[in-house]
Order: C-alpha cells, then structure tokens, then sequence
C-alpha cells in the first residue's frame, strides 16, 4: 500500500487553553495532539534522505525515522528513536526553540509551514509517560563512584548516560527539587513539574542517586568529594547569578531579579493558597528584558493577579531573542510590549517602594558585535510608568561559589567553567558543561554538554584503569 502523504501547507494546530481562561491560572498552556493530529502531521513528513532536520538538531535526534514510526502508529518504538540520544524529550518537546533548530532545516519550510518535530517530539515522550508501565531495567554496576553537581538539564543528562555505562551516580542538588531550571524558572503553564518528576524518576530507575539540599562549595568542597572516594565529577551548576542595570532605585522595595520572582512563583508555589511562600501581588507590573526569561516573568505575574503588565525591551519584535511562541502566547494573554524603551531610573514613595519607572525610547543604529542592531537612546523621549513591581530579566551569570572554593579550577572573564573538547576543566578528573560553562544558553545545548562530558569522563576512568 502506498504511504499516505499530508499536502498541507501548515502544521496541524495544536489545540490550547483559551487566553482569557489561562491568564488566570498556571495550567499547561499548550494541550497537546492527539493521536489522530500526531499521524496527520507525521503525514506530513517527506522521509528525506539527506535528513537535514537531523544535523539542525543539537543532538541529531533521528528525527525523520521517529516521524515515520507514528505514521505507523508504533509510538514506543518511536519513542526508543529519540531515546537514543535525547534524555529528556518530554521536556524538549515543550521547551526546545525549535523553530531556530530542526524545523528551521525542514524541507517542508521551504514552501508553507516545516513539520511541527517538537510537537511530535512531545506527542511521542507523552504517550510513553502515559502508557509505559515497564521498569527500566538497572544496568550492571562497575562500582566507579562519579559525582555530579547540579540536577539540570545538563547534570541529569551526563548522570543518565553515566549510569548507563554502569557508574556509581551521585547528584548533588543544591535544592529541595531535581531539575534546575526545569523547574525554578520555566513556569508550570509551560512546563508540568509532573513531566520533569518522570524524567528523574526515570534516571533513578537506572540508579542514579539525588542528594538534595546539598550546596557544594559549602556543605562539601569538589576537593572533599574526591576524597569521599569519588573518582571523577561533572560540574552543571549552571548560570543562576541574576544581572541588574545599576540604576538609581533598583534597591527599592518591589524590585525583583526574574530568578528570584520565578523561583518564589514556580519552585515555591506562591501562586497556590495552600503554600505560605511570600509574594508581592502588584496591579502594575514592569518586565525588563526580551528573553524567554522575561516572557514567563511577565505571564507568571499576570496569572498573580496584576491587570497590567509591561515588557520593556530596548530593540524591537523583530531582535527579541523569546521563543516566537512564548511572545505570541504573551501578546494573547494580554500583555503590553514597550519596544525600543529602556529604563533609565526607578522611582520610589515616602516608604521606599516602587511607585514608577522611568524609561527612554531608543533607535536602532547600525548592527553590534552580536549581529544585532545597536538601540541608542533617543534624546528627551523619558516617559514614566506607573507601577509597584520591578522585574529584571535582563541575564545571568555563573555563581562564583564553586570556583571559589575548588583548588585549581580555572573560569573565563564571564565567569564560566574553561573546558577541553572533553569537557574537562582545568582540574584533573573535573568535569563541567551548560549554562556553566557557555553562559545562559538553552536545554537542548546543556542536555548535549552532559552528554558530550558522560563520554569524556567514561574515556577518562577507562584511561585510569
Ligand atoms: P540549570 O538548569 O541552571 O541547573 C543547574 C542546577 O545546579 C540547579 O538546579 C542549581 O540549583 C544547581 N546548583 C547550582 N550551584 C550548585 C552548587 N554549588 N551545589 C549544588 N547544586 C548547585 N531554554 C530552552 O531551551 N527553552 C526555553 O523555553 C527556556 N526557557 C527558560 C526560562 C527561564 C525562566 C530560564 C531561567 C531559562 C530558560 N531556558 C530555556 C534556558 C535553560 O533552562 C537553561 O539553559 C538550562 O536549564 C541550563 O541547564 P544547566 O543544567 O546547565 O543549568
Ligand atoms: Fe521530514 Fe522535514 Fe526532516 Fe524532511 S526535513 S525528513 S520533511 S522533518
């Protein structure tokens, strides 16, 4: 029988929330395909031979062969596909740009919309999460102790692949919670702590033991863990120091870094009654910032109750570096985008809080070392805002913490882990990778870093022998 192909020219919708019901509540945005959506859309995939998805994909998930396996509705089969080198798809496949990744090679792109791979992606991991009742099996223990510090992307995926391999797995969590960004900053309308709880119970099928509450650098040095007899560690400790603009009033009550309104909002439940996590409930919010970072700050303080809230960003739509999604799903639920507008200063009252923002319209001149154009502020153009809270979302860096107290570890000018093509620091037997060593970046990249370093490490004992 010949295969049946889908000649349309746009992806299959994927069915949402309505935006005046989800603004009011931290429920998953995005529902899913059914399994009818999932083959009309599989359907739609040409089975390339050159396969360019594939290489558009940090971590060359075989993509085209997944597709086919949902048109042949054998979905675990699938989902074994992409298993072999993605960790975490349920989670890529809400979360991963996609749109600047896989899908921007698809052929399909060329004329009309390219094949919805993350929707698929995410199709394929849900139907398994859901329907999957078997055990993963233990693998057989080589009893080499491995550390890892950090339970992110990047730290889940080098201890998943490690383990694997037959390694004696420890994660070292500085929170009450494994995930990382996962789950302190990408909020629950976007990403169910559920998805992420699976993925670790997954990992700890295979062995991997999550020591959380565990800050190293305080409660343990890198250098202690050796000597608790681990033989090697992986460093994915990410990039969770918030950045601020040094303006006048950025001290004022009601001024927040995105880390920590998202944390307090996502990690600590504020937005649930039955939580005492303390929360400011502003009617007029400000947003500084253009990146996925500020989207959820943004969303998350309109589903707080805020009627109005303000993205300030100092560029225009066009440079915003936000997943395209998460600035439409935005503009849907209502908030207010003040393009090419900076803060220059933030006003408080007689009692020291935020009463208003003081901004400055820009211009765009000519493009920057970023390849972005560079935003100039216009002269006299100040205009104020009216409100009582203050997001930044305007970047991070890496904590100092470990490199601080880790003998022989060097870090660039920024701050990050200097690593070999092996992912090795300057340290013998340390390993690092993520937002770490490449600053804020992306899961997908930081998954791909864990992994890249699992081998590293596995080469590296191998050599010890
Ligand atoms: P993290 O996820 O930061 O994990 C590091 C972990 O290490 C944390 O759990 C931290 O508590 C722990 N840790 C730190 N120091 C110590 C210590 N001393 N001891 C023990 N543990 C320690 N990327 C996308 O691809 N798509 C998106 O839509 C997206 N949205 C985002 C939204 C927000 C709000 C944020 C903040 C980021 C977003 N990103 C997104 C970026 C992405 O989440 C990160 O690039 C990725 O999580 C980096 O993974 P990581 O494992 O390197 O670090
Ligand atoms: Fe299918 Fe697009 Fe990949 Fe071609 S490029 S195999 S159409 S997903």
């Amino acid at each position: 029988m010949d295969k049946k192909f889908n000649k349309a020219l746009k992806k299959i919708a994927m069915p949402e929330l309505e935006p005046d019901v989800r603004n009011k509540n931290f429920e998953e945005v995005s529902l899913g395909y059914t399994v009818e959506m999932a083959i009309n859309e599989a359907e739609r995939c040409l089975n390339c031979k050159h396969k360019p998805c594939v290489n558009g994909c940090p971590v060359n998930v075989r993509i085209p062969e997944f597709i086919e396996k949902i048109v042949s509705k054998e979905f675990e089969e699938a989902y074994s596909i992409i298993k072999t080198t993605n960790t975490l798809p349920a989670i890529c496949g809400r979360v991963c740009p996609q749109e600047t990744q896989c899908e921007s090679k698809c052929v399909r792109g060329i004329k009309g919309e390219p094949v919805a791979i993350g929707r698929l992606e995410r199709f394929v991991a849900d139907y398994h999460l859901n329907n999957n009742s078997k055990k993963t099996e233990k693998p057989h223990s080589n009893g080499i102790k491995v550390a890892v510090v950090g339970a992110g992307p990047a730290g889940l995926s080098c201890a998943g692949d490690l383990a694997v391999l037959g390694y004696d797995v420890t994660v070292f969590e500085a929170f009450h919670s494994a995930g990382g960004v996962l789950v302190y900053g990408i909020p629950q309308f976007r990403l169910p702590k559920e998805i992420v709880e699976k993925e670790v119970s997954a990992l700890k099928e295979l062995g991997v033991k999550i020591e959380t509450n565990m800050v190293i650098g305080k409660i343990l040095s890198v250098d202690e863990l050796f000597e608790q007899g681990f033989k090697a560690c992986f460093i994915g400790s990410g990039a969770g120091l918030p950045r601020f603009m040094g303006i006048d009033g950025e001290g004022l009550v009601g001024v927040f870094s995105a880390n920590e309104y998202l944390t307090r909002t996502n990690l600590m439940k504020a937005y649930n009654n039955k939580y005492d996590t303390p929360i400011m409930h502003s009617s007029a919010v400000a947003v500084v910032g253009g990146g996925n970072v500020a989207m959820d700050a943004a969303r998350c303080a309109k589903r707080l109750g805020a009627e109005k809230v303000y993205v300030i960003y100092r560029r225009t739509f066009d440079e915003m570096p936000a997943r395209k999604e998460e600035v439409h799903h935005a503009i849907d639920e209502g908030i207010i985008f003040k393009c090419l507008s900076n803060p220059v200063r933030i006003l408080g009252d007689k009692d020291g809080r935020v009463k208003a923002v003081e901004c400055i319209e820009m211009e765009l001149g000519e493009q920057d070392s970023s390849g972005r154009r560079f935003p100039y502020e216009k002269k006299n153009s100040e205009f104020l805002i009216e409100v009582q809270s203050v997001i930044m979302a305007i970047g991070t860096s890496p904590n100092p913490l470990i490199r601080n107290t880790t003998m022989g570890i060097e870090t660039n000018k920024k701050g990050c882990f200097v690593v070999d093509d092996y992912m090795q620091t300057t340290k013998d037997g340390v390993f690092a990778g993520g937002d770490a060593v490449t600053g804020a970046a992306t899961v997908i990249l930081a998954m791909g870093a864990g992994k890249k370093a699992a081998k590293g490490i596995d080469e590296y004992l191998q050599l010890k022998k």
